[in-house]
């Protein structure tokens, strides 16, 4: 349950910058999901829902971008747009791949009236 501690984490972190700000209620936030971060975008938008049940924010707007991840081929090194899915050099067919980008989860914004 991956995605229910990142959740944990990112009220955490919303609750906090809400005390720093002022702010009483938040409109809507908005999360970066790279494509290699291994988390799963309907599952994390379902932890949300479950650990805002009931508090200030369950009424606030979740929103998922999803970023697409690179990798460079280790053999080649070609760069290419990376799907977990299909973990394979476009060029050479080889395995060994190394992460360039979208293995973040980012809390990007949060918007309040
Ligand atoms: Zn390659």
């Amino acid at each position: 349950m991956h995605e229910l501690g990142i959740c944990d984490a990112m009220l955490k972190m919303v609750r906090g910058i809400m005390r720093d700000e002022g702010l009483e209620e938040v409109m809507r936030i908005t999360v970066e999901v790279g494509s290699l971060s291994g988390v799963m975008p309907n599952f994390l938008a379902d932890c949300w829902v479950a650990v805002t049940d009931g508090t200030e924010l369950q009424n606030t707007e979740f929103v998922i971008e999803e970023l697409p991840g690179t990798a460079q081929c280790m053999d080649c090194g070609e760069e290419f747009t990376a799907d977990l899915n299909d973990l394979t050099c476009p060029k050479c067919r080889g395995k060994k791949l190394m992460p360039m980008t979208g293995r973040d989860l980012t809390l990007k914004e949060i918007f309040a009236p």
